[in-house]
This record gives C-alpha cells, structure tokens and sequence, in this order.
C-alpha cells in the first residue's frame, strides 16, 4: 500500500563519447497485470516460519518497502512470491501518523520503529461501522481511488518467529490490515474502488475526488 505513486519503469542513460545506452530498469515491484496478484496465496507452514528461504523472502519485501518513500506495506505477492506474508513499515506506527485522520498525506518519513511481519494473518475481527477512505497500492502506480473500509480491524497472525499475536487497530494500520490481505486473496483495491483517480500523488487525487465527488 502507498502513499504516493511512481512511475512503473524507470530509464538509465549511459552516455559516452559517440554513442547512449538506454537501459531499461524493470519495477522490483510486481505490477498489477501480473497473474501473482491474482492468485490465492498459500500459508507459510509452521515447520518453514524462520527458516533461510522464508527470511529471505521477508528481507526481499522489506528491501522492496524501504526504497518507497511513500510505502507504508507490501504483501508478498507484490515480489513475485504466492504466500502469505505481508510486512507494515515503522514508519506506519509512529504516533503522528496514527492521529492523523488523513495520515497516507504524508511525505517521506524516517522512522526509528521497526517494520512489523505478519504470517498467515486473519481478519479476526471487523468493525461494522464502515467509511470512505484514500487509498493507493504499489502495484497500481499513478492511481489513486477510495474505498468502503471497516473503521476498525483484528489480526491474527505469526510473526518472524512463529509466535502468534493478535493486532487490533483503527486508523490507518487497520486500513493497511484490510488491504494487506485483500492482496493474499489476489483482490487489488481497485476491484472495490468507488472512485478512481489518475495522479502521480494522494494529495492530487484527493483535491480531485473533492471538487468531483465531494468526498
Ligand atoms: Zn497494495
């Protein structure tokens, strides 16, 4: 999930003497399109949680988060692999962000908190109260859109070690929730979007969706 959108391919140029190189550099995030996004992802058994191949994994998806100034989580699917893991940045849980009631506004941000893992999460619980709220995916760059979410979510899940824990939140980690692991039952945001906007940033598209929409 993101914050604000990047262009899905970037360009190096290589200049020498007589001649230019294009390289062309692919997205490391997978691109809606892709078939993984679509698929039902599949539990990390017990026995492989801690394990090198799976920390990898949660290493890649970490990497991949890291280098979006504006991602605040990543399901891994969106790296290409069919399971279900998806990690929330730190910067997700700094306390500003958690008070503000239109936190995916904000800019990049460093955070000293670490990012939080979630193993075969659930939705243990959903608020009924439901609302309107912005929303963008690393995997649909330059679109932005809104979404009928629960106002308040329960996870369950494993984290690195296997140990299970149980997150309730409202706000914005418990938006994340509900998109995170709509992404491992290969459903993109914008299957549920009331409104969609083209922009390369939120800030944009909200001012948008406001003078269309009103919301
Ligand atoms: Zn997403």
């Amino acid at each position: 999930m993101c914050a604000q959108g990047r262009l899905g391919y970037g360009s190096a140029f290589r200049f020498s003497k007589n001649y230019c190189i294009l390289l062309s550099v692919k997205d490391p995030i997978v691109q809606a399109g892709d078939p993984v996004l679509r698929g039902t992802a599949k539990a990390v058994a017990k026995k492989d949680i801690g394990s090198a191949k799976i920390n990898k994994i949660i290493a890649r998806m970490k990497k991949a988060l890291a280098a979006e100034d504006f991602g605040v989580a990543i399901a891994a699917p969106q790296i290409g692999e069919p399971l279900r893991i998806f990690v929330i940045a730190g910067k997700a849980f700094e306390p500003v962000l958690k008070e503000d009631q239109k936190p995916l506004d904000g800019g990049p941000k460093q955070s000293t908190l670490p990012d939080h893992v979630f193993i075969n999460p659930e939705l243990a619980r959903l608020s009924k109260k439901k609302k309107e709220m912005s929303e963008g995916c690393l995997s649909v760059r330059g679109k932005y859109g809104t979404v009928m979410r629960h106002e308040k979510a329960t996870v369950k899940a494993l984290d690195e070690n296997g140990k299970p824990f149980i997150y309730n939140s409202s706000g914005l980690i418990g938006h994340i929730f509900q998109h995170e692991c709509d992404h491992l039952d290969g459903i993109l945001y914008t299957d549920k979007a009331l409104r969609l906007e083209e922009d390369i940033d939120l800030k944009s598209a909200r001012k948008k969706l406001k003078e269309k929409h009103g919301v």
